[in-house]
């Protein structure tokens, strides 16, 4: 069985082929600069012939969406009709930037691909075990109940499939298992994972909340948007693009990609030092209070881009590590001293 798997972005549409009996990657990229999703998905298809990984489309089985929001409607994967898109649809105030590209990927997906069935995959419905204690925000509670406004929490496929990753690897099964899952990459965000299921995360209502990121402020003190509008006069569009945009490394060093930070930091740019700094107390910050919430973790995971990659930082933020096992790449790092068991698995 073959499943294509794509990621319609406002302006570009991704995607990979896998051969599911082996679950091997079969091929993948990116078309850029999309305007028309029919002439991207011609693109592909095109690819993918000229890959010779097939050599007809109908050998694609099925097809695999990821789309952003899925608020509390959907709470795992679904076989997508014409509800189910029109649920999403129905999201889009709370995904603006997101939803509706999804949904055009999604829909001409469905029409160029002769009846084969597609599935949505969301990114907050791993998020959807959340208790009320952990997802609200203490507004008025209309706010949640007319609106919509809580923490929903982002990343979702990726720490659940590590967090699946490491219960095989720990040769446990994920019921059994807690972990705190830490996705470090252009975005960065860490969930408390109690008996396999996510109790917490870093991400919010949007994926601004929580650590400090690429261009993301992460957490901060909510009256200091009210200071820049009122004081400052800014337009809610400029205090938007400065949270999301302008902030987070990019924000107190110059750059967002952290090669360049530490590249920097090690030529003894201090504020390259200070953005270092800065990411890695928030990281340990929530550690900590995950920590609490969990009582007994068995196992930190470390992925994306920075956690997979970056034995530098992993050793900045975990004290109880095998300094050789983590600059060598290792999958378990962690030194005897340390309580629970620390892992790097690429999602
Ligand atoms: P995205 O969130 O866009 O998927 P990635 O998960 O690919 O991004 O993460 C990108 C980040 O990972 C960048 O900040 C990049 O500098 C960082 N990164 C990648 N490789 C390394 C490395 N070897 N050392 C340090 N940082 C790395």
């Amino acid at each position: 069985m073959k499943i294509l798997v794509l990621n319609s972005g406002s302006s570009s549409l991704k995607y990979k082929l896998f051969d599911m009996e082996t679950t091997d990657l079969l091929c993948g990229g990116t078309v850029e600069e999309v305007k028309d999703f029919d002439n991207a998905y011609e693109e592909i298809y095109e690819r993918l012939l000229r890959s010779r990984k097939i050599y007809g489309i109908d050998e694609i089985d099925a097809y695999g969406h990821r789309v952003v929001h899925g608020g509390e409607r959907f709470k795992e994967p679904v076989l997508i009709n014409g509800n189910v898109i029109k649920e999403i649809e129905e999201l889009i105030p709370l995904a603006p930037l997101h939803n509706p590209s999804n949904i055009k990927g999604i829909k001409t997906a469905i029409s160029r691909s002769k009846g084969k069935p597609h599935v949505a995959v969301f990114d907050t419905a791993f998020h959807q075990t959340m208790p009320k204690a952990s997802y609200l925000y203490a507004l008025p509670f209309e706010l949640y109940e007319k609106y919509g406004i809580r923490k929903y929490g982002f990343h979702g496929t990726s720490h659940f499939f590590v967090a699946k990753e490491a219960a095989k690897y720990l040769q446990k099964p994920l019921n059994e298992l807690n972990l705190i899952t830490l996705h470090l990459g252009n975005g960065d965000s860490i969930t408390a994972i109690k008996e396999g299921k996510s109790i917490d995360t870093s991400m919010g209502f949007t994926p601004l909340e929580g650590l400090m990121m690429g261009t993301r402020s992460g957490d901060l003190d909510p009256e200091i948007i009210l200071y820049l509008e009122k004081q400052i006069n800014m337009s809610a569009d400029e205090v938007d693009k400065i949270l999301n945009k302008s902030s987070g490394f990019k924000g107190i060093c110059g750059s967002s990609d952290l090669r360049e930070v530490i590249d920097s930091a090690d030529r003894g740019d201090e504020n390259a030092k200070l953005a270092i700094e800065m990411f890695c107390y928030r990281v340990k910050k929530y550690i900590g209070s995950y920590r609490e919430i969990l009582e007994k973790i068995d196992a930190i995971v470390f992925t994306g881009g920075i956690g997979e990659n970056s034995a530098y930082i992993r050793r900045k933020i975990i004290g109880t590590i095998d300094d050789d096992k983590n600059s060598k790449g290792e999958k378990e790092i962690q030194s005897d001293e340390s309580a629970y068991k620390i892992l790097v698995i690429p999602t």
